[in-house]
């Protein structure tokens, strides 16, 4: 057992390797995670590219006891076993750098846990239950599900387990095929952790042929074009678009600093004539008070119902100016190009357009399609992190809703969508689709549109008792942390099982965002936020609709959810904390 063993598998490391050993300096890597999820032998193979001892935990505490691990549970039980754990993880840890497996229950154990978080860095192979079951199933040495109900037991420590494994350092999908695979991701994460990934030229996403997206809807079917450059290149697509047209471009000041004289540049290259009308950043911009001036600026400029409207913004100048083209003139032609990554992946999809009521969000609003959405996704690289984060939740949300596939991939390729490019792009071209597709199916969202609202039901009351204040909550904030509630209140209705809950809650933490109610205020009560979704436009005559799950990717309609079902679940959500939240 032990480091001899693993010398068979050692070789000579590449630059690389080298660069990761040299970035861990005496910090072991540890892997953690439930029995089955492949801890040794993923551990043996990354420990020989490392050029790296390997060190099973269990093996050096079987050999020491010259007992096996069911034997050391029979005769003196999990106590005196986690205690004897705790002394050999510390010991292995003292000589670093290695990479030490450990057995399920090790990042359990309190101080174990801490033991590691000081003097390691720990990646999570997170498995399915499917998965897991299928490799344990055969071995006879697993104490814990020594039980008449294996698959129970199972279950129970994924749920027990799965939130204090999302305190790892990093998560990596433990998936059947070559441990290639999981050693890759996990060489990945670690460069891209330590920083040794060379920084991606600028311009990578302008390396990346763009991609064109129909809307299907008859003679108001417009494209998504999403692609690397294109603010840069809009003009030429404008003046195909609307030939000669006057153009107003509403924009807020945030963007007007970064993006709006490259926009302008082109505009003038093609011989466009266009005026420019920029509004206060934030949520309180979709109001009355903008909508007026906004309305009277199009018209003074003297803009006629065949010129154009161009939102370049996030989903707030988008809604905005969207809803200015549906009234000015009776509805004038607009173009969307969503410079956040929630406007890419969601606002400027669709035709729903709107301001806020002082009674609710978005009550004042028309649909109105555009003619044409530009989708620049080097943009993004301008966008703060925070705003990025929240326009991830909506990316989720689609792989949620109906697609897990797009949701694994994303639990796998989330820090490359998060850094640009392809992966960027496909993320971003992959909701587009699934948007168009819905609103294809229902435009005016009188049947399954409603499920793009996942999260949203709870989402609105969250922003609404925050008062739309971005410093406390930005919207896709709110619509992480209601995806959550929506999964916990499917578990709690006996609709889906609680290994998805988690699953899709670690996810969402592993990205940074925020899954839990406390995270966002501490004095909401159950009564405020019931009361809120009352007022939100989504209720049908008094009686609560929610979007609920029975797994991830299996989300539907969930119309008359009885008042005091929310109001209990409300309050076991409130008297919940967050665990190792960083966002
Ligand atoms: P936002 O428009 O307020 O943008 C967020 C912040 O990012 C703003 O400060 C903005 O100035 C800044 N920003 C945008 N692009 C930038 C860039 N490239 N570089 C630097 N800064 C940039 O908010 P949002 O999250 O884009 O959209 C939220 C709004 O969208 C909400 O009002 C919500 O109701 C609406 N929404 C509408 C729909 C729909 O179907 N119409 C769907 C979802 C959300």
């Amino acid at each position: 057992m032990g480091a001899a063993a693993t010398d068979l598998y050692k070789f000579e490391p590449d630059a690389r390797a080298k660069a990761i050993v040299s970035a861990l300096g005496s910090k072991s890597l540890v892997l953690v995670g439930m029995m089955g999820a492949g801890k040794t032998s993923v551990g043996k193979r990354l420990a020989a590219r490392l050029g790296l001892d390997f060190l099973d935990a269990d093996a050096e505490i079987e050999s020491a006891h010259r007992m096996t691990i069911p034997e050391i549970f029979a005769k003196h039980g999990e106590a005196y076993f986690r205690e004897g754990e705790r002394k050999v993880v510390a010991r292995l840890l003292d000589s670093g750098p290695r990479v030490i497996a450990t057995g399920g229950g090790a990042f359990i154990h309190a101080a174990t846990r801490s033991r590691i978080k000081q003097q390691a860095v720990s990646v999570w192979l997170k498995a399915d239950f499917d998965v897991l079951m299928r490799r344990v199933r055969k071995k006879s040495n697993r104490p814990l599900l020594q039980t008449s109900d294996p698959e129970g037991t199972l279950l129970r420590l994924i749920e027990e387990r799965y939130p204090i494994y999302a305190e790892a350092d990093h998560a990596v999908l433990s998936k059947d095929g070559p441990h290639e695979i999981v050693i890759e991701d996990i060489l990945r994460i670690l460069e891209h952790d330590f920083g040794l990934t060379s920084p991606q030229p600028p311009g990578r996403d302008e390396s990346v042929p763009d991609v064109t997206l129909k809307v299907g809807l008859g003679a108001r079917a417009y494209d998504i074009v999403i692609g690397g450059a294109l603010i840069r290149t809009a003009g030429e697509r404008i003046a195909a678009l609307a030939p000669k047209s006057n153009c107003a471009i509403i924009t807020d000041a945030q963007v007007a600093a970064l993006h709006l004289p490259a926009l302008q540049a082109s505009l003038d290259a093609v011989g466009i004539r266009h005026t420019s009308i920029v509004i206060p950043p934030g949520e309180a911009s979709k109001s009355y008070a903008q909508f007026e001036r906004l309305c009277d600026a199009v018209i003074s400029a003297k803009l006629e119902r065949r010129d154009l409207i161009i939102a370049l913004g996030g989903g707030v100048v988008g809604d905005l100016a969207g809803f200015v083209a549906a009234s000015v003139r009776r509805g004038m032609a607009f173009v969307q190009m969503p410079t956040s990554l929630l406007a890419q992946v969601d606002s400027s999809v669709g035709g729903k357009t709107g301001i806020n009521s002082p009674f609710g969000k978005n009550l004042i609003g028309a649909f109105h399609q555009p003619a044409l959405v530009l989708a620049d996704t080097a943009c993004l690289d301008t966008l703060p992190l925070r705003e990025f984060k929240a326009g991830y939740a909506e990316v989720a949300k689609y792989g949620l809703i109906d697609d897990p596939e797009f949701f694994y991939w994303l639990e796998a390729n989330w820090r490359d969508v998060f850094a640009g490019g392809a992966a960027r792009q496909e993320a971003i071209a992959r909701s587009c689709a699934a948007k168009a597709a819905v609103v294809e199916r229902d435009e005016f969202e009188t049947g399954d549109r409603a499920l793009l609202n996942l999260g949203h039901t709870f989402g609105h009351a969250f922003e609404r008792l925050t008062h739309y204040d971005s410093a406390k909550l930005v919207h896709g904030e709110g619509v992480a942390v209601g995806m959550a509630c929506a999964f916990r209140f499917s578990v709690k209705r006996g609709l889906c099982s609680g290994q998805d809950a988690h699953r899709m809650e670690v996810h969402l933490r592993q990205v940074g965002l925020p899954t839990r109610i406390r995270q966002i205020q501490q004095d909401l009560t159950a009564d405020a936020l019931l009361e809120a979704m009352f007022q939100d436009k989504k209720v049908e005559r008094g009686a609560l609709t929610f979007i609920l799950a029975r797994g991830i990717g299996q989300s539907f309609i969930a119309k008359n959810v009885p008042a005091d079902e929310v109001h209990a679940f409300l309050n076991e959500e409130l008297a919940l904390q967050e665990p190792g939240y960083d966002g």
